[in-house]
């Protein structure tokens, strides 16, 4: 008889030829176990997405609760669903007045997706700007306004009319003009190896975008609900989005993307065509109860105040000749190594001691430390002594 894991190799469709291959029977708060009984730390929270730890209790009540009144009833946005109305209503508390409007999707790709559109019918402009080595999805539109030539070459065409500027770059602000249709951007770049830009920058893009009325789409996939040490990296450089995108740990663990924009610019999508952004499951009633859930705990718990305070203790400890540089925002952090081969001998080594880490799909030779935003003093000190250890140990 086939092992699941081959079984996995054989039927479950493989993108990675190496995948990592842990075969995990139970995850709870920052831990892992596998089918050995073995326990990983986790400092990468499924990327970015486990914000409140592994299957929180309350999340996993909201979930059985939700289940058991209903699951999908009809496609999105015909029925008043209950779990969606409470979720849109709590997130806009936060949000600031004009971002009032949220249409829920079940993935950040299909986040930048609806976002482009509602951009296209918004200015009856085409033209997409964004920033090399910048990640928004998988699927075609948000392929199309990826950095990474690499990824995108082999399906063009791709979408026409994009452009891609240096990140954190003043000068090239200048290419965004009249024709740009939106500018997105993430607030602070994950896959190039956490990249974060100057407050300056931040406020000439957002000058740019205004004088040429091009809307600027701020991507929070990964950065949103608490992850840089805010509830939105925005707040960091005192900026607003037009359309703001989430994703990720938007969901407490469950499926859930949105594009949140204002009312009037969102009506555009009943009109001309009616029904100009259509999904079946987007914002499905399960997973709407997970991640209010999954809010609800990080702001009563007030878990964003502790962000900032662990990042620092984690780069504190994570001094060694080997780690080149260290590039951090709250807990989203990357450490810089030679190269990719000393990279993940390192993190093959910290999974073999019950640490799990990973590396960055445009760096692969930083090692991605996002841990769930619950991880106490005493886990970050265990999880560096391993680190710190692995590297000693090249
Ligand atoms: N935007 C950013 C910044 C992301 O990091 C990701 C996922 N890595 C996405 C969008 C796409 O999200 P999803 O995988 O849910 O489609």
């Amino acid at each position: 008889m086939l092992t699941n894991r081959q079984l996995f190799l054989r039927h479950v469709a493989q993108t990675n030829v190496a995948p990592l291959m842990l075969e995990i029977e139970k995850a709870e708060g920052v831990y892992l176990y596998d089918t050995n009984g073995k326990s990983y730390l986790d400092l990468i929270a499924g990327i970015a997405v486990s914000n409140v730890g592994h299957s929180h209790p309350k999340v996993v009540e909201a979930v059985k609760q939700q289940a058991e009144k209903y699951m999908h009833l009809m496609v999105y946005g015909e029925f008043v669903e209950t779990p969606q109305v409470k979720y849109a209503e709590r997130l806009c508390q936060f949000l600031p007045k004009a971002l009032d409007n949220v249409y829920f999707t079940n993935s950040g790709a299909e986040a930048t997706e609806g976002a482009m559109k509602l951009a296209k019918r918004a200015t009856g402009r085409t033209q997409f700007v964004s920033f090399k080595q910048s990640y928004h999805g998988s699927t075609q539109g948000a392929l199309s306004v990826m950095g990474n030539e690499y990824f995108k070459q082999q399906f063009r065409p791709l979408l026409p009319d994009t452009l891609q500027l240096r990140y954190n770059n003043m000068e090239d602000l200048a290419q965004i003009s009249c024709r740009t249709a939106a500018v997105i951007l993430e607030p602070v770049q994950a896959e190039s190896g956490v990249t974060v830009p100057s407050v300056d920058f931040m406020h000439a893009l957002r000058k740019q975008c205004d004088e040429t009325g091009a809307l600027l789409i701020v991507d929070e996939a990964q950065t949103g609900l608490g992850r840089t040490g805010k509830m939105f990296a925005f707040e960091h450089y005192s900026i607003e989005p037009d359309i703001l995108l989430l994703a990720k740990a938007f969901g407490g663990g469950m499926p859930l993307g949105a594009f949140i924009s204002s009312s009037d610019r969102m009506k555009l999508l009943t009109d001309n065509p009616v029904l100009g952004h259509i999904t079946t499951f987007g914002g499905h009633p399960v997973c709407c109860a997970a991640g209010l859930a999954a809010f609800n705990v990080l702001t009563e718990e007030n878990r964003i105040a502790e962000v900032e305070r662990k990042g620092q203790l984690f780069e504190k400890l994570l001094v060694h000749p080997k780690i080149n540089s260290v590039q951090r925002k709250g807990l989203m952090m990357a450490l810089t190594f030679e190269s990719f081969e000393m990279n993940k001998m390192i993190i093959d080594k910290c999974i073999e001691q019950g640490v799990l880490t990973d590396w960055f799909l445009f760096a692969p030779q930083c090692m991605r430390i996002a841990p769930p935003l619950i991880i106490t003093e005493a886990q970050i000190e265990t999880a560096c002594a391993v680190i710190v250890k692995a590297i000693n140990d090249l």
